[in-house]
């Protein structure tokens, strides 16, 4: 069963609902390689199944144009004299990476329009940016069904969504859009604090310049192990990449900085700061367990949570572990 036949699936159920054919009204925006508006938002009755365009690409910063000029010129405002529409409920269906630059309109959509809409992302495979989705949205869903009765299940899921969403609306219930019960078991809400696809190649690490306070990236890249060896090392080594500059956004955009644990003693090279020069971007502060640089031994005070440490060099193997990221 194609998407499109998902639309018409979840209109019938719909209007079979009184209270839903009362209230809801709905719109489609296509988006591929470019978005438009395939049906315009109107009430449940008038609404006529589109035909949904096939192409190529994700042009998800171009859907978001759209979707934001769409609730900007059809809903209506809630005003002293006027009973504005309710807050739409988007569900944002992607099987891809986006190939446009999404950000500013995602930050378009944060600053102006987050507050008063909801959007349920549903990934198609796994083959969609979850991170960038994530920044959009808490609510990320991933759908990993392929029978035919998967897809049926997870499209009624989105009719009664929609529809206990109307009823909530007008009794004031506010319950929660996300209710997984009876998806079935090929709907998973993804938690942003697990990133779904870790690359195994790399280990990105944040730290903060001592001096400055300035947030850098520090990456590693792993090296390839002879099968002749292989048994001789029983962790995967990554060796220095470099220390580079990022600006503070790099945190707003990045939720999940602070991830798997990696071994130190997988790192190789030890990366200077990239502000101050000193020698050492990746000491560890004992207090919060994040990233600093340091120019050596003795007393520093941590950038990120200002508590005061004194640095000694050891000989131990103490095992400590430090945060991943993402590259
Ligand atoms: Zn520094
Ligand atoms: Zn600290």
């Amino acid at each position: 069963m194609a998407l499109e036949e998902g639309v018409s699936r979840i209109i019938s159920s719909l209007r079979r609902d009184p209270g839903a054919l009362e209230s809801v009204y709905i719109s489609v925006i296509a988006f591929a390689g470019k978005a438009q508006v395939i049906s315009p938002l109107v009430d449940l009755v008038s609404f006529y199944s589109p035909r949904l365009p096939i192409g190529g690409g994700t042009a998800l910063g171009v859907a978001l144009e759209v979707l934001m000029r769409e609730i900007d010129t059809r809903l209506v405002k809630q005003t002293a004299t006027v009973r504005g529409d309710w807050k739409p409920v988007i569900f944002l269906i992607t099987d891809g990476q986006p190939t446009d630059n999404p950000q500013p309109m995602i930050q378009k959509w944060l600053k102006n329009y987050a507050s008063g809409a909801t959007i349920v992302a549903i990934t198609l495979g796994s083959g969609a940016d979850t991170n960038i989705l994530h920044q959009l949205t808490p609510h990320v869903l991933l759908y990993e069904g392929s029978r035919e009765e998967d897809f049926k299940q997870f499209i009624d899921w989105i009719s009664r969504s929609i529809s206990t969403q109307s009823q909530s609306v007008e009794s004031n219930r506010g319950e929660s859009i996300i209710n997984l019960a009876k998806a079935g078991d090929a709907l998973v809400l993804l938690d942003e604090k697990k990133p779904m696809v870790s690359d195994p190649n790399t280990v990105v690490l944040t730290g903060r310049c001592q001096k400055t306070h300035s947030p850098y990236l520090i990456k590693y890249t792993r090296i390839g192990t002879l099968k002749s060896i292989e048994r001789f090392i029983q962790k995967p080594q990554y060796s220095l990449e470099g220390c580079f500059p990022v600006t503070e956004s790099y945190f707003i955009w990045s939720s999940d900085f602070q991830e798997e644990q990696i071994d130190v003693h997988s790192l190789i090279g030890v990366p200077g700061c990239p502000y101050c020069g000193n020698l050492i971007a990746i000491a560890l502060c004992g207090k919060c367990n994040k990233i600093m640089c340091i120019n050596g031994e003795g007393e520093a005070i941590c950038p990120w949570c200002k508590s005061q440490n004194d640095f000694v060099f050891s000989d131990s193997d103490a095992n400590f572990d430090i945060g991943r990221g993402q590259g």
